[in-house]
């Protein structure tokens, strides 16, 4: 991807803003696995590096080492067994390790990235990504959501300087990482039209540019979805690079809006119920895909609604804590207090709401539509596919809006006297 065309395309963006990035190189091509050192070096990169992945990872990036060293690089490694979580505990252990060395290379994708991003980051170090899998959004974000005691939550950092990928191995990663890349994706239907709800209702800024650039990579994929299961070049690099780009956007507007809305949250609600029961997660992309979809027919279906009454919301806490539950219930307190909704007035959504109608029709495809796309793409649609039961998947819709302090239209609900389970389930 040309990052030098990307850069020169926003200067002077009508929105007001300067955007720019930290990305220096992108560089997704057949064979690039024995290229690594090169690109490094043509980026600046520092030649005494700490290699972090784990042991998946590295055997599927055959050649890597020896290339680093054919290049002159002093090569210290971290290799983890098996890496599913980002924790912090990964984090405070690199910090010790980058005291070493001049640069951090990632070789992976989704944790290892993100316990790379923030240690580095915090150690000061200048940080690249070997990629594995297109399996999420996260590869060019300057954030990383890390584990600690029990909550997920986003830690500001810097973006990679270099991003690589291989086609060739990235076309050979398990499909599920790429469908998974494919839900990431999709999830970006929803965001869009959250952002721009936000804008409305609660003065969010939104930039039509950055947008524009998210709807571009969003039909992209769209057209590609047949070929997202299966070893096509063509599509994986399609895909690594919308994710990057998704991450660029984010960065280009300081804010995670361009990527995620409450079908994130949804997925983050269900995440840390899951880990505090000790089971495994799921994939970040799978479950936004399916989350995507609950989020999209919950839209639709209030799109329909004509006008509507906005009051003072009366929300019952002591309920919200009981579903929290002990574990969770500090964190999640500590961003309602006080609650974002107390920045807005019931006006604010009755007088925009044909405007917020207009963004999901605008925005997000209709579900049959994105059904079919799925369908395709051989991507996971149901909760149970994901491993969330009913009670989870209905506790996260009804109580997902308060793990965050934003405005997403799942969260002015409560404003509007709507239960979201009476839209999903139709009554
Ligand atoms: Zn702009
Ligand atoms: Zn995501």
């Amino acid at each position: 991807m040309d990052l030098q065309a990307l850069r020169k395309s926003l200067q002077n963006c009508p929105c007001g803003h300067t955007h720019d990035f930290d990305l220096k190189a992108l560089e997704v091509a057949a064979g690039n696995v024995n290229r690594v050192g090169q690109i490094l070096k043509a980026n600046g990169f520092p030649t005494r590096i700490l290699l972090v992945s784990d042991t998946n990872e590295l055997l599927v990036s055959d050649g890597i080492l020896r290339n680093l060293k054919d290049n002159g690089f002093f090569v210290e490694m971290r290799v983890y067994d098996d890496m599913k979580e980002a924790a912090m505990t990964e984090v405070d252990e690199l910090r010790a390790l980058e005291r070493r060395v001049d640069g951090v290379l990632s070789v992976g994708s989704g944790s290892c990235n993100d316990i790379c991003r923030y240690s580095s980051y915090l150690e000061n170090k200048p940080f690249a990504i070997f990629a594995t899998a297109p399996s999420m959004d996260g590869f060019a974000s300057d954030s990383a959501p890390i584990l600690k005691d029990g909550f997920k939550l986003s830690y500001q950092c810097r973006q990679p300087q270099v991003i690589i990928a291989d086609t060739t191995i990235l076309a050979q990663a398990p499909d599920v990482l790429k469908q998974a890349g494919f839900g990431d994706m999709m999830a970006k239907y929803v965001a869009l039209a959250d952002w721009k709800i936000a804008h409305y209702v609660h003065g969010d800024y939104y930039c039509e540019k950055v947008a524009s650039l998210i709807r571009k990579a969003l039909s992209e994929i769209a057209a590609l979805a047949p070929y997202v299961s299966g070893k096509d070049e063509r599509a994986v690099k399609a895909i690594m690079e919308s994710l990057v780009l998704s991450g660029i956007a984010m960065q280009l507007t300081h804010t995670s809006r361009p990527a995620s809305g409450a079908e994130h949250v949804v997925s983050h609600f269900w995440e840390c119920k899951k880990i505090e029961r000790g089971l495994f997660a799921e994939y970040h992309g799978r479950k936004v895909g399916v989350s995507t979809l609950i989020i999209a027919d919950v839209y639709h279906k209030l799109a329909r609604l004509d006008k509507v009454e906005a009051h003072e919301e009366h929300i019952d806490w002591e309920e919200v804590k009981r579903v929290y539950g002990p574990g969770l219930t500090p964190s999640m307190m500590a961003l309602n207090s006080p609650t974002i909704t107390t920045e807005i007035k019931p006006s604010d959504i009755t007088d925009n709401w044909d405007k917020i109608r207009k963004a999901i029709e605008d925005e997000i495809p209709p579900v049959d539509e994105l059904k079919k796309l799925y369908a395709l793409a051989k991507a996971d649609t149901t909760i149970e596919s994901v491993h969330v039961d009913k009670q989870l998947c209905d506790d996260g819709l009804r109580y997902h809006a308060y793990m965050r302090k934003r405005i997403n239209l799942t969260r002015l609900l409560p404003m509007l006297g709507i239960d979201i389970l009476d839209v999903y389930y139709g009554k």
